[in-house]
């Protein structure tokens, strides 16, 4: 890691400020939330997790996450705080910014939103007036509730316009995508998806803003780990505001960054705070940078591409099981199979396999109105799996979504966790 913290000597040699976190002491203080916790861990490391939208974070990161940074208020930005001793909450802050720059090759960081949607609002409030006309990704074909749900605030508060796929190829229709922006004259256009299992064209996305005359925003929130590690193309030099989460496949904790080149810098920033929230979460920010950290290294550039070669695996396997696969396979970490041909639609496919302990989501279908299923190799891959295990989860799916024997699938899929534990040790 190029990048080192320069530690206040004192704070680690005393026994004084040793890190007070102690799960014993949890667990004999309140044994009713500490038993929750204990199982939530034990399921995790007994079924399989793959939700697309997942993942294992490090141990180092779950230790900066239980800090106490966790106690600081720090709003405001380093070296502009509305409070009194941030000096160490505004190192945490510039080494994180630093990090994300670096990693992403972009010229501003903001590493403050709360969340991936907090990301989106930031970006839509430093570019956007009530009322002004945006086009996405349309819901039904894989847009995020931040790209015009109507319960959602995007929804409430802009004019969304939603583009679609090729009900054949599933693929994004780049004409319609064009037709709709030259018809509608958006303010912004949105690129990004919850479950598209291919690369958005990014540059194509630029040329359509351009004739409009439209910011062009990509939400990255799935792919940012895949781009950090080189396993897919990025968007920041196309977009004019990239927006992500840092615990999908990057790893990190749970949060949102924003990258930015620095004409829209400040503006960006006065949209995050005082705009769209309060305070940053310091313990949040020093675990993005702990995160950060970790993928810059070789062995994430390797994690991102074994990620993508497990996901075109399963692929291939679930569509020799019978299942449809949406786009005909992946370029990412997601795969969205259709179950119809196995008798079944989404929604069953998901209980039968969550009782066989495979945990996963369902999802739209570019056609039709059944839905599918979406996972992601994000978790099993952070876990140590490899590609013939991928080949045998396929199988396991296609038992599973057959209603063939529960019982022996469950402890099928217990031995095959259990052998790649997320946290050995
Ligand atoms: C996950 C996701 C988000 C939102 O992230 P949260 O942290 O859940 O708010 C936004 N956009 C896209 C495309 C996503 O995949």
């Amino acid at each position: 890691m190029p990048v080192t913290t320069p530690a206040a000597p004192e704070a680690v040699s005393s026994p004084d400020t040793a890190m007070p976190q102690d799960f014993g002491a949890l667990l004999r203080q309140d044994p009713e939330i500490a038993g929750v916790l204990l199982a939530e861990a034990g399921r995790q490391a007994n079924t399989l997790q793959l939700i697309a939208a997942e993942n294992f974070t490090s141990p180092a990161v779950l230790a900066a996450l239980g800090s106490p940074l966790a106690n600081k208020y720090a709003e405001g930005y380093p070296g502009a705080r509305h409070h009194g001793g941030c000096e160490q909450a505004d190192e945490a802050e510039r080494i994180a910014v630093r990090r994300a720059m670096a990693l992403f090759g972009a010229e501003h960081a903001n590493v403050q939103p709360h969340s991936g949607s907090s990301a989106v609002l930031a970006a839509y409030a430093a570019l956007l007036r009530p009322g002004d006309t945006v086009l996405a990704m349309g819901l039904p074909y894989g847009g995020h509730l931040t790209h015009g749900a109507p319960g959602n605030f995007s929804g409430r508060w802009f004019e969304f316009v939603g583009y679609g796929v090729d009900p054949d190829s599933g693929l994004i229709d780049y004409a319609q995508v064009r037709a709709l922006a030259r018809a509608r004259r958006p303010k912004a256009i949105v690129c990004g998806s919850i479950s598209y299992p291919r690369h958005p064209d990014y540059e194509r996305f630029r040329d359509i803003a351009d004739e409009v005359g439209a910011y062009l925003i990509a939400d990255a929130a799935h792919p940012m780990g895949l781009i950090a590690g080189g396993a897919a193309p990025s968007p920041v030099p196309y977009a004019d505001v990239v927006c992500a989460t840092t615990h999908k496949v990057l790893r990190g904790p749970r949060g949102g960054m924003i990258l930015c080149g620095v004409e829209l810098a400040e503006r960006i920033d006065r949209a995050v705070f005082p705009f769209t929230q309060g305070g940053a979460q310091m313990h949040t920010v020093a675990a993005k940078a702990v995160a950060f950290g970790e993928a810059e290294t070789p062995a994430f550039a390797l994690y991102a591409h074994q990620v993508v070669a497990h996901a075109r695996v399963l692929a291939a396997g679930l569509e020799a099981e019978g299942f449809d696969i949406t786009t005909d396979g992946t370029d990412t970490h997601i795969v969205v199979a259709d179950p119809g041909p196995l008798g079944v639609d989404g929604r069953t496919a998901r209980e039968r396999l969550v009782a066989a302990g495979m945990v996963l989501d369902t999802c739209a279908l570019p056609y039709g109105d059944a839905r599918g299923i979406r996972l992601g190799t994000a978790a099993v891959t952070t876990q140590g799996m490899d590609e013939a295990d991928m080949a045998r989860i396929a199988v396991l799916f296609g038992a599973a979504v057959r209603d063939d024997d529960p019982e022996r699938l469950r402890t099928e899929v217990r031995e095959l966790a259990e052998r790649n534990p997320p946290y050995p040790g």
